[in-house]
Protein backbone atom coordinates (compact mmCIF):
# COMPACT_ATOMS: atom_id res chain seq x y z
CA UNK A 1 0.00 0.00 0.00
CA UNK A 2 1.44 3.62 -0.89
CA UNK A 3 1.82 5.30 2.06
CA UNK A 4 1.42 8.51 0.21
CA UNK A 5 3.87 10.76 2.58
CA UNK A 6 5.11 14.04 1.81
CA UNK A 7 7.61 13.59 -1.14
CA UNK A 8 10.38 14.90 0.74
CA UNK A 9 9.94 12.91 3.27
CA UNK A 10 11.97 10.14 1.16
CA UNK A 11 15.09 12.32 0.88
CA UNK A 12 15.32 12.35 4.72
CA UNK A 13 17.76 9.98 6.92
CA UNK A 14 15.76 8.87 9.94
CA UNK A 15 17.22 10.43 13.38
CA UNK A 16 19.78 7.94 14.90
CA UNK A 17 19.35 8.47 18.90
CA UNK A 18 21.67 7.30 20.91
CA UNK A 19 21.70 4.26 22.74
CA UNK A 20 19.76 4.36 25.74
CA UNK A 21 21.60 2.33 29.27
CA UNK A 22 18.30 0.06 29.52
CA UNK A 23 18.90 -1.45 25.74
CA UNK A 24 22.15 -2.12 25.81
CA UNK A 25 22.35 -3.70 29.57
CA UNK A 26 19.76 -6.14 28.03
CA UNK A 27 21.24 -6.87 24.76
CA UNK A 28 24.58 -7.48 26.31
CA UNK A 29 22.89 -8.84 29.63
CA UNK A 30 25.62 -6.66 31.59
CA UNK A 31 24.83 -5.30 35.03
CA UNK A 32 26.67 -2.11 34.62
CA UNK A 33 25.97 0.44 31.78
CA UNK A 34 27.71 3.99 31.52
CA UNK A 35 26.32 6.01 29.07
CA UNK A 36 28.51 9.48 27.14
CA UNK A 37 26.78 9.37 23.96
CA UNK A 38 24.29 12.00 24.08
CA UNK A 39 26.06 15.05 25.67
CA UNK A 40 23.83 15.25 28.51
CA UNK A 41 24.88 16.28 32.04
CA UNK A 42 25.53 13.63 34.92
CA UNK A 43 24.63 16.04 37.15
CA UNK A 44 21.86 17.75 36.86
CA UNK A 45 18.58 18.09 37.29
CA UNK A 46 19.76 20.18 39.96
CA UNK A 47 18.18 20.70 43.32
CA UNK A 48 15.28 23.79 43.20
CA UNK A 49 14.66 22.37 39.73
CA UNK A 50 13.76 19.12 41.41
CA UNK A 51 11.75 20.75 44.05
CA UNK A 52 9.91 22.65 41.51
CA UNK A 53 8.78 19.75 39.06
CA UNK A 54 7.39 18.26 42.39
CA UNK A 55 5.42 21.12 42.92
CA UNK A 56 4.20 20.94 39.49
CA UNK A 57 2.76 17.60 39.46
CA UNK A 58 -0.27 18.85 42.01
CA UNK A 59 -0.95 21.06 38.92
CA UNK A 60 -0.61 19.16 35.48
CA UNK A 61 -4.74 19.14 34.82
CA UNK A 62 -4.06 22.73 34.08
CA UNK A 63 -2.91 24.18 30.77
CA UNK A 64 0.53 26.15 31.46
CA UNK A 65 -0.80 29.17 31.07
CA UNK A 66 0.95 31.47 33.88
CA UNK A 67 4.43 29.65 33.39
CA UNK A 68 5.14 30.13 29.83
CA UNK A 69 4.68 34.25 31.01
CA UNK A 70 6.89 33.64 33.62
CA UNK A 71 9.65 31.63 32.12
CA UNK A 72 9.78 33.74 29.33
CA UNK A 73 9.60 36.51 31.58
CA UNK A 74 13.31 35.56 33.76
CA UNK A 75 14.72 34.46 30.35
CA UNK A 76 14.63 37.73 29.18
CA UNK A 77 15.71 39.75 32.15
CA UNK A 78 18.68 37.46 32.46
CA UNK A 79 19.39 38.59 28.77
CA UNK A 80 18.56 42.11 28.97
CA UNK A 81 16.36 41.48 26.47
CA UNK A 82 12.11 42.34 26.36
CA UNK A 83 9.76 39.44 26.28
CA UNK A 84 9.07 40.21 23.00
CA UNK A 85 12.37 39.07 22.06
CA UNK A 86 11.47 35.23 23.41
CA UNK A 87 9.82 32.26 22.36
CA UNK A 88 9.75 28.87 24.13
CA UNK A 89 9.58 25.28 22.62
CA UNK A 90 9.58 22.22 23.59
CA UNK A 91 13.46 21.48 23.42
CA UNK A 92 15.69 23.23 20.76
CA UNK A 93 14.82 20.51 18.55
CA UNK A 94 11.39 21.71 18.09
CA UNK A 95 12.66 25.32 18.24
CA UNK A 96 15.01 24.32 15.32
CA UNK A 97 11.78 22.68 13.48
CA UNK A 98 9.50 25.46 14.02
CA UNK A 99 11.91 27.73 12.91
CA UNK A 100 12.25 25.69 9.84
CA UNK A 101 8.62 25.66 9.30
CA UNK A 102 8.44 29.54 9.66
CA UNK A 103 11.42 30.60 7.02
CA UNK A 104 11.71 27.84 4.54
CA UNK A 105 9.80 27.32 1.08
CA UNK A 106 10.38 25.09 -1.97
CA UNK A 107 13.05 25.69 -3.60
CA UNK A 108 15.13 27.77 -1.09
CA UNK A 109 18.88 27.00 -0.51
CA UNK A 110 20.29 26.30 2.62
CA UNK A 111 23.68 26.29 4.21
CA UNK A 112 24.73 24.10 6.77
CA UNK A 113 28.52 23.24 7.99
CA UNK A 114 30.29 19.90 7.31
CA UNK A 115 29.94 18.51 10.20
CA UNK A 116 27.33 19.71 12.09
CA UNK A 117 24.38 19.12 14.40
CA UNK A 118 22.28 16.35 11.73
CA UNK A 119 18.48 17.88 12.53
CA UNK A 120 19.17 20.91 10.45
CA UNK A 121 19.76 19.41 6.97
CA UNK A 122 16.64 17.21 7.94
CA UNK A 123 14.14 19.94 8.71
CA UNK A 124 15.10 21.94 6.08
CA UNK A 125 14.70 19.19 3.24
CA UNK A 126 11.31 18.36 5.10
CA UNK A 127 10.43 21.80 3.94
CA UNK A 128 11.77 21.66 0.49
CA UNK A 129 14.77 23.52 0.69
CA UNK A 130 18.40 22.25 -0.86
CA UNK A 131 21.00 22.00 1.37
CA UNK A 132 24.45 23.32 1.04
CA UNK A 133 27.32 21.80 2.92
CA UNK A 134 30.53 23.87 3.64
CA UNK A 135 33.46 21.66 5.18
CA UNK A 136 34.83 22.96 7.98
CA UNK A 137 38.27 24.04 8.12
CA UNK A 138 41.33 22.18 9.07
CA UNK A 139 41.16 23.18 12.97
CA UNK A 140 37.46 22.35 13.20
CA UNK A 141 36.25 26.00 12.58
CA UNK A 142 33.88 27.49 10.58
CA UNK A 143 34.82 28.27 6.77
CA UNK A 144 33.29 31.43 7.09
CA UNK A 145 34.77 32.96 3.71
CA UNK A 146 33.40 29.99 1.85
CA UNK A 147 29.98 30.37 3.08
CA UNK A 148 29.60 33.75 2.29
CA UNK A 149 31.04 32.85 -0.85
CA UNK A 150 27.91 30.27 -1.42
CA UNK A 151 25.15 32.57 -1.09
CA UNK A 152 23.21 32.82 -3.88
CA UNK A 153 20.26 34.85 -4.75
CA UNK A 154 17.94 31.77 -3.60
CA UNK A 155 19.74 31.34 -0.32
CA UNK A 156 17.47 31.89 2.40
CA UNK A 157 19.03 30.49 5.79
CA UNK A 158 22.41 29.70 7.11
CA UNK A 159 22.48 27.34 10.29
CA UNK A 160 25.10 28.05 12.45
CA UNK A 161 25.85 26.06 15.76
CA UNK A 162 28.02 27.40 18.12
CA UNK A 163 29.98 25.36 19.53
CA UNK A 164 29.41 23.30 17.02
CA UNK A 165 28.21 19.33 17.20
CA UNK A 166 30.02 16.83 17.21
CA UNK A 167 33.14 18.62 17.27
CA UNK A 168 32.73 20.92 20.34
CA UNK A 169 34.91 23.71 18.36
CA UNK A 170 33.69 27.45 18.90
CA UNK A 171 34.39 29.97 16.57
CA UNK A 172 36.29 33.36 17.18
CA UNK A 173 33.77 35.93 18.68
CA UNK A 174 34.73 38.60 16.48
CA UNK A 175 34.47 36.56 13.39
CA UNK A 176 31.22 35.86 14.19
CA UNK A 177 29.75 38.67 14.71
CA UNK A 178 31.58 40.22 11.94
CA UNK A 179 29.65 37.58 9.68
CA UNK A 180 26.54 38.02 11.42
CA UNK A 181 27.05 41.81 10.79
CA UNK A 182 27.49 41.78 7.15
CA UNK A 183 25.26 38.50 6.13
CA UNK A 184 22.01 38.69 7.85
CA UNK A 185 20.56 41.81 6.61
CA UNK A 186 20.38 39.49 3.69
CA UNK A 187 20.19 35.83 4.45
CA UNK A 188 18.06 34.36 7.75
CA UNK A 189 20.75 33.26 10.71
CA UNK A 190 19.90 30.79 12.87
CA UNK A 191 22.45 30.36 15.48
CA UNK A 192 22.26 27.35 17.90
CA UNK A 193 23.61 27.79 21.06
CA UNK A 194 22.75 24.89 22.97
CA UNK A 195 26.27 24.27 24.41
CA UNK A 196 27.46 27.78 24.61
CA UNK A 197 26.71 28.07 28.31
CA UNK A 198 29.87 25.32 28.49
CA UNK A 199 31.89 27.78 27.08
CA UNK A 200 34.62 29.23 29.90
CA UNK A 201 33.66 32.90 30.24
CA UNK A 202 30.15 35.25 30.34
CA UNK A 203 27.40 36.68 28.66
CA UNK A 204 27.25 37.75 25.00
CA UNK A 205 26.41 41.36 25.06
CA UNK A 206 27.37 42.05 21.03
CA UNK A 207 24.65 39.31 19.83
CA UNK A 208 22.15 40.73 21.99
CA UNK A 209 22.74 44.25 20.05
CA UNK A 210 22.33 42.61 16.77
CA UNK A 211 19.08 40.66 17.65
CA UNK A 212 17.36 43.63 16.97
CA UNK A 213 18.02 44.52 13.48
CA UNK A 214 19.63 41.51 12.19
CA UNK A 215 17.97 38.47 11.05
CA UNK A 216 19.10 36.37 13.22
CA UNK A 217 17.52 34.01 15.52
CA UNK A 218 19.77 32.39 18.44
CA UNK A 219 18.44 29.43 19.78
CA UNK A 220 19.56 28.14 23.54
CA UNK A 221 17.98 25.23 25.45
CA UNK A 222 17.68 23.50 29.01
CA UNK A 223 18.47 20.41 27.58
CA UNK A 224 22.76 20.39 28.19
CA UNK A 225 23.97 23.29 30.65
CA UNK A 226 20.89 22.47 33.06
CA UNK A 227 20.93 18.75 32.98
CA UNK A 228 16.70 19.12 31.90
CA UNK A 229 17.13 16.78 28.85
CA UNK A 230 14.44 14.55 29.82
CA UNK A 231 11.75 17.57 30.20
CA UNK A 232 12.10 19.34 26.92
CA UNK A 233 12.16 22.66 27.54
CA UNK A 234 13.95 25.20 24.52
CA UNK A 235 13.72 28.54 23.91
CA UNK A 236 14.49 31.20 20.27
CA UNK A 237 15.75 34.81 21.00
CA UNK A 238 15.06 36.99 17.68
CA UNK A 239 13.49 40.82 17.34
CA UNK A 240 9.81 40.59 18.62
CA UNK A 241 8.68 40.56 14.29
CA UNK A 242 10.08 37.25 14.34
CA UNK A 243 8.90 36.14 18.05
CA UNK A 244 5.27 36.92 16.82
CA UNK A 245 5.39 35.00 13.69
CA UNK A 246 7.11 32.02 15.39
CA UNK A 247 3.79 32.48 18.46
CA UNK A 248 1.22 32.02 15.18
CA UNK A 249 2.43 28.81 13.68
CA UNK A 250 3.86 26.67 16.67
CA UNK A 251 1.94 24.23 18.80
CA UNK A 252 0.14 25.76 21.76
CA UNK A 253 1.31 24.81 25.25
CA UNK A 254 3.96 22.34 23.64
CA UNK A 255 6.10 22.65 26.59
CA UNK A 256 5.07 21.23 29.48
CA UNK A 257 4.46 22.51 32.96
CA UNK A 258 6.85 20.36 34.81
CA UNK A 259 9.66 21.33 32.34
CA UNK A 260 8.25 25.44 32.61
CA UNK A 261 8.56 25.12 36.40
CA UNK A 262 11.78 23.12 36.45
CA UNK A 263 13.29 25.81 33.39
CA UNK A 264 12.17 28.94 35.85
CA UNK A 265 13.29 27.17 39.01
CA UNK A 266 16.82 27.01 38.04
CA UNK A 267 17.35 29.97 36.47
CA UNK A 268 16.37 31.80 39.52
CA UNK A 269 18.06 29.51 42.10
CA UNK A 270 20.45 26.76 40.63
CA UNK A 271 22.80 29.39 39.27
CA UNK A 272 25.39 29.02 41.43
CA UNK A 273 25.13 25.25 41.23
CA UNK A 274 25.06 25.22 37.38
CA UNK A 275 28.47 27.46 37.54
CA UNK A 276 30.08 24.84 39.94
CA UNK A 277 28.91 22.24 38.27
CA UNK A 278 30.27 23.70 34.51
CA UNK A 279 33.72 23.66 36.50
CA UNK A 280 33.72 20.40 37.45
CA UNK A 281 32.68 18.91 33.55
CA UNK A 282 35.62 21.36 32.76
CA UNK A 283 38.32 20.16 34.96
CA UNK A 284 36.71 16.57 33.58
CA UNK A 285 37.29 17.38 30.06
CA UNK A 286 41.16 18.99 30.95
CA UNK A 287 41.68 15.17 32.44
CA UNK A 288 39.98 13.23 30.31
CA UNK A 289 41.95 15.08 26.62
CA UNK A 290 45.30 14.69 28.31
CA UNK A 291 44.86 11.00 29.20
CA UNK A 292 43.16 10.33 25.73
CA UNK A 293 46.04 12.43 24.05
CA UNK A 294 48.56 10.17 26.15
CA UNK A 295 46.63 6.87 24.95
CA UNK A 296 47.39 7.85 21.01
CA UNK A 297 43.80 9.61 20.36
CA UNK A 298 43.96 13.20 18.82
CA UNK A 299 42.00 15.45 20.41
CA UNK A 300 40.17 18.64 18.87
CA UNK A 301 40.20 20.86 21.85
CA UNK A 302 36.37 21.54 23.02
CA UNK A 303 34.41 24.13 24.11
CA UNK A 304 31.93 21.81 25.49
CA UNK A 305 30.84 19.19 27.40
CA UNK A 306 31.66 16.59 25.40
CA UNK A 307 35.26 15.56 23.16
CA UNK A 308 35.52 15.08 19.80
CA UNK A 309 38.63 12.95 19.02
CA UNK A 310 40.83 10.86 16.24
CA UNK A 311 41.07 7.20 17.21
CA UNK A 312 44.95 6.10 17.19
CA UNK A 313 46.02 3.16 14.72
CA UNK A 314 43.57 4.04 11.63
CA UNK A 315 40.85 2.23 14.05
CA UNK A 316 37.21 2.53 12.86
CA UNK A 317 34.84 4.30 15.43
CA UNK A 318 31.79 2.15 14.37
CA UNK A 319 33.71 -0.85 15.34
CA UNK A 320 35.06 0.43 18.48
CA UNK A 321 31.63 2.15 19.58
CA UNK A 322 30.26 -1.46 19.09
CA UNK A 323 32.81 -3.46 21.05
CA UNK A 324 32.66 -0.32 23.62
CA UNK A 325 28.92 -1.19 23.84
CA UNK A 326 29.34 -4.86 24.64
CA UNK A 327 31.82 -3.73 27.61
CA UNK A 328 28.85 -1.41 28.95
CA UNK A 329 29.73 1.84 27.50
CA UNK A 330 27.79 4.03 24.95
CA UNK A 331 29.59 6.81 22.93
CA UNK A 332 29.09 7.80 19.79
CA UNK A 333 30.91 6.85 16.57
CA UNK A 334 30.92 9.48 13.87
CA UNK A 335 30.95 7.94 10.81
CA UNK A 336 27.38 9.13 10.53
CA UNK A 337 29.23 12.87 9.65
CA UNK A 338 31.60 11.50 7.47
CA UNK A 339 34.43 11.17 10.09
CA UNK A 340 34.78 7.42 10.11
CA UNK A 341 37.93 7.62 12.18
CA UNK A 342 36.70 10.01 14.79
CA UNK A 343 34.45 9.40 18.51
CA UNK A 344 32.25 11.65 20.40
CA UNK A 345 32.88 11.17 23.90
CA UNK A 346 30.40 13.01 26.47
CA UNK A 347 31.87 14.21 29.72
CA UNK A 348 30.52 12.47 32.61
CA UNK A 349 31.31 11.91 36.13
CA UNK A 350 35.05 10.83 37.42
CA UNK A 351 34.01 7.59 37.52
CA UNK A 352 32.14 7.35 34.76
CA UNK A 353 34.81 8.46 32.76
CA UNK A 354 37.06 6.18 34.43
CA UNK A 355 35.12 3.35 33.35
CA UNK A 356 35.16 4.56 29.92
CA UNK A 357 39.07 5.00 29.52
CA UNK A 358 39.43 1.51 31.20
CA UNK A 359 37.32 -0.63 28.68
CA UNK A 360 38.92 1.88 25.99
CA UNK A 361 42.34 0.75 26.99
CA UNK A 362 41.08 -3.19 26.12
CA UNK A 363 39.70 -2.35 22.51
CA UNK A 364 42.53 0.10 21.17
N1 LIG B 1 21.12 21.65 19.00
C1 LIG B 1 22.24 20.92 19.14
C2 LIG B 1 23.50 21.42 18.57
C3 LIG B 1 22.20 19.71 19.83
O1 LIG B 1 23.31 18.97 19.94
C4 LIG B 1 20.98 19.26 20.38
C5 LIG B 1 20.86 17.97 21.16
N2 LIG B 1 21.70 16.97 20.84
C6 LIG B 1 19.86 20.05 20.18
C7 LIG B 1 19.96 21.23 19.51
C8 LIG B 1 18.51 19.63 20.67
O2 LIG B 1 18.44 19.70 22.05
P1 LIG B 1 17.09 19.66 22.85
O3 LIG B 1 15.99 19.41 21.87
O4 LIG B 1 17.24 18.58 23.85
O5 LIG B 1 16.96 20.99 23.49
Amino acid sequence: VSLNLRKQVDDCKPYIAGETEASVLKRYGLNKVVKLGSNENPFGPYKHAKKAMQESLEVVNRYPEDDYVELTATIAKINNLDVTNIALGSGAGNVIETVARLLLDEGDEVLIAKPTYRLYREVSILMGATIREIPVKSDFTYDLEAMEEDITDKTKLIWLCNPNNPTGVINDRKELESFIDRVGDDVWIVLDEAYADFIAGGQRPEIVELLKNKKLIVIRTFSKFYGMAGVRVGYLMAQAAVISAFDTITEPFCVNRTGLFAAKATLLADQEQADRIKNLILDERARMESILNEMGFTVIPSSSNFIFAKLPNDLYSATICEQLMAKGVIIRECDAWGYPAYVRITIGKKEENDFLLNKLADVI
